[in-house]
């Protein structure tokens, strides 16, 4: 054993110069930052179920919201709660009638019920089968869509699940009613605009049918 540390030692080449750090990369001595987020990434396990593609035409925001919300990360009332912080109701912002959750306000809220069932008269692909967020962030795996379509409807869920937390924060911090012809007027609106100027294949868009409602 001690043969074999001693013989380590010796392997090691020493310098007269003073020490100085050195990047180890792919390519030799030269830094790319490309080649540390390899390396990082190698050791970085994804949590399970968390992953959400990436949908281009969404702003980032929007797809880091619905990101948090599939861990159940975002601050609803019964998340703050359960945090000790003080909340004057753990009932859902939009309907009351529930204790706010992420899969309550995305899927089963009343509210949200109404936005899906437009959802559904918009894309045909049927979002009742959903009862959790997670699903909702994989209803475009589950339907028959080209690829393209599959995007624009991921991108769509996404925007209705913003707009909806937005229509909640909107209610708590501004006093602003919640209507759902604002949400859906919203929706349409964001959404078409979104698509209209992030995304090349525009058509796609008015076949799922959001501007013919
Ligand atoms: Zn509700």
């Amino acid at each position: 054993m001690w043969e074999k540390t001693f013989g380590l030692f010796n392997s090691i080449l020493g310098s007269n110069g003073p020490d100085k750090w050195m990047w180890r990369g792919v390519k030799g001595d030269e830094f790319f930052v490309a080649d540390a987020r390899r390396i990082i990434g190698k050791d970085l396990e994804p949590i399970s179920g968390s992953m959400i593609g990436w949908v281009k035409w969404i702003p980032k925001k929007c797809l880091v919201f619905m990101w948090q919300a599939v861990l159940n990360m975002i601050p609803t009332r019964t998340e703050l709660t359960k945090r000790g912080i003080h909340v004057s109701s753990c009932s859902c912002s939009l309907c009351g009638l529930a204790p706010e959750t992420a899969n309550h306000l995305f899927s089963s809220c009343e509210v949200a019920g109404h936005i899906w069932s437009l959802f559904e008269s918009w894309t045909s692909v049927p979002s009742g089968v959903c009862s959790s967020v997670f699903e909702l962030s994989r209803l475009h795996l589950t339907a028959s869509l080209p690829q393209g379509k599959k995007e624009a409807v991921q991108g769509l869920v996404i925007t209705i699940c913003w707009r909806l937390w937005k229509a909640g924060n909107d209610l708590v911090f501004s006093n602003i009613p919640v209507r759902i012809v604002d949400i859906v007027s919203d929706i349409m609106a964001l959404g078409f605009f979104w698509y209209k100027n992030r995304h090349r294949l525009k058509p796609v868009f008015g076949q799922i049918g959001v501007l013919s409602v």
